[in-house]
């Protein structure tokens, strides 16, 4: 059965395509079948797995607005182990044109249903905005959303607005849209913020919150200029640890929840 995850939050540079990748490449390491999604007109994750977009022939872009089949739009990385739904910049594009499609917001999970049956895990990357490329994104999260939490000043509040737009799609389009988990990320032990907000986001959402926390790390940051996941950069590193146990988190949560099914 194929789990699928959307990452989102509509605040910039929380770490939202750095887990989807560095998840995705430690999931593919533990022999599952992994697809990422890039639905990010900046075409990051695309970027950060070593893929050069503005040579791609194809991308997303092609099988959500035009009839291209997704089989030949999904890039094989046989070095990781992975697969990928590459972006564009004109997915950007996409944002105009799907408006004037019927269901709009579905065109996403339909693009991917032929393919389920392909993939353990499908990671669905969305860009830092509540628009209609991240409601595609929503409506996708088959088995919920997962949520990178900056330890910063202030993270709190972004979350606020990101919860009630949750619940208005749980309401109108999606009733069984769930959260899987937040996940603090940039956590920097030696500053009295990153301990605060931590305890601040546990006060709020308990057990919503991943026992794994991401830490700042200088090799996450320098992982994406060599083309790698952190599994294939720097799996030792703290950055590379975290990522690990985040895997073996919801691998382990995922197994127990089919059992108890
Ligand atoms: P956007 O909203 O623009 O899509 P994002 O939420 O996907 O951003 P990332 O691109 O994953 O965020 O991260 C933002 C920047 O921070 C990137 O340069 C990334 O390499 C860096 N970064 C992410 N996580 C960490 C970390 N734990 N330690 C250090 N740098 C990090
Ligand atoms: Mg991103």
């Amino acid at each position: 059965m194929t789990t699928i995850y959307t990452f989102v939050n509509q605040k910039g540079g929380v770490g939202k395509t750095t887990t989807a990748i560095n998840l995705g490449a430690f999931l593919a390491q533990k022999d599952q079948r992994v697809l990422i999604v890039d639905i990010d007109p900046q075409a990051n994750a695309t970027a950060c797995l070593g893929i050069n977009h503005t040579e791609l022939a194809q991308s997303i872009y092609h099988s959500l607005i035009g009839d291209a089949p997704i089989s030949d739009v999904i890039f094989q990385s046989r070095r990781l182990n992975l697969s990928l739904l590459p972006s564009t910049a004109a997915l950007a594009g996409a944002r105009v044109e799907l408006v004037g499609m019927p269901d709009r917001e579905l065109t996403l999970r339909k693009t991917l249903t032929p393919i389920h049956h392909l993939y353990d895990y499908i990671l669905i990357d969305c860009p830092p905005s509540l628009g209609l490329l991240t409601l595609n994104g929503l409506l996708a999260a088959q088995n919920g959303v997962i949520i990178p939490v900056q330890c910063e000043y202030l993270a709190l509040e972004g979350l606020t607005s990101l919860m009630q737009t949750l619940g208005r799609i749980r309401t109108g389009l999606f009733p069984d849209l769930n959260i899987r988990g937040l996940l603090m990320t940039m956590f920097d032990s030696r500053t009295n913020l990153s301990h605060d907000v931590v305890e601040e986001v546990r006060k709020h959402f308990s057990s919503q919150v991943f026992h794994a926390i991401i830490p700042r790390s200088v090799r996450l940051a320098e992982a994406p200029s060599h083309g790698l996941p952190i599994s294939s950069y720097a799996a030792k590193s703290p950055g590379g640890l975290a990522y690990q146990a985040l895997a073996d988190e919801i691998l382990e949560e995922d197994k127990r929840s089919l059992t108890d099914e």
